[in-house]
């Protein structure tokens, strides 16, 4: 499973379009969809569901059951509200066909919903466009700073002030990444934050006129073609095109992104493929 430097953000992932989509983020201690388990998916007790196609939620009960028999803390699953009754569902008959507990807290989301994470971060909710309900999910980090009137008082000063009550620093929130899970391109134009994330991980379907644009929207993905006629929206410092189909090779995955991408995305743009 290749591991990917977006921006300075580890992200260790595979995502395959009908196969399996898994996209770590260890720094975090979460992750996006976990369509088969990889067995780095199961140290994270975070995990952020898309939507409830196979490929992106298939793996939810080895994660939830490994955890378990390693006796890891019972994992959070955010997932949209939609399918919170199914899984409900699909887990109790895993408790009775595996006499486990099974145990995880499920957190139904619905586009606006703004989800704390722990440790400054919170997860917004947004709408991607599936042929399924389907969220997709922009991370924000808060960094504490001080406020310009306090830089280079002293930490005596700074402490004083604090103990009387006075803020001394600013929090300045940061969308450090957004995930759109599987979408058409139409959630770049709706949704502000995906443009402006300072990374984004895009899915990329179909590449070039063996599947026409058409096929893709209908089926509710991205082509690679309608990332190029919308260069001009991305503001992102970093963008990875993932769940890519299987009819494309990881080589030529690589020579058509480089082929067709205009200047302006070229030097932002990675892909993750078995190769990255
Ligand atoms: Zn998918
Ligand atoms: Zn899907």
């Amino acid at each position: 499973m290749p591991t990917v430097d977006l921006a300075g953000l580890s992200i260790h992932a595979v995502s395959i379009a009908g196969v399996e989509t898994c996209i770590e983020v260890p720094s975090w201690k979460l992750c996006f969809d976990i369509g088969k388990c990889p067995d780095s998916a199961t140290r994270w007790g975070t995990v952020l569901f898309t939507h409830g196609h196979a490929d992106h939620i298939g793996g939810v009960v080895h994660h939830v059951g490994t955890r378990e028999m390693r006796k890891q803390k019972a994992p959070r699953y955010l997932l949209p509200k939609e399918y919170a009754a199914n899984f409900d569902r699909l887990m109790d008959a895993w408790r009775a066909l595996d006499h486990a507990a099974l145990e995880c807290e499920v957190v139904p989301v619905a586009p606006g919903d703004r989800i704390d994470l722990g440790k400054g971060r919170s997860a917004h909710v947004f709408r991607s466009v599936h042929r399924v309900p389907t969220c997709g999910y922009a991370i924000e980090e808060s960094r504490r700073h001080l406020k310009p009137e306090w830089v280079g008082r002293g930490d005596e000063a700074i402490r004083a002030a604090r103990a009387a009550g006075i803020a001394v620093h600013d929090d300045d929130p940061s969308v450090e990444l957004v995930f759109c899970g599987d979408t058409t391109i139409h959630v770049v134009e709706r949704e502000a934050i995906v443009r402006k994330a300072r990374r984004l991980i895009l899915e990329a379907t179909f590449l070039d006129d063996r599947v026409s644009r058409d096929w893709a929207r209908r089926s509710g993905h991205v082509h690679l073609e309608d990332i190029v006629e919308r260069a001009d929206l991305f503001e992102n410092e970093a963008i990875l095109l993932t769940h890519f189909s299987q009819r494309y090779s990881p080589r030529e995955i690589r020579e058509i992104v480089a082929k067709r991408l205009p200047a302006s995305l070229k030097g932002r743009v990675q892909v993750l493929t078995d190769a990255s």
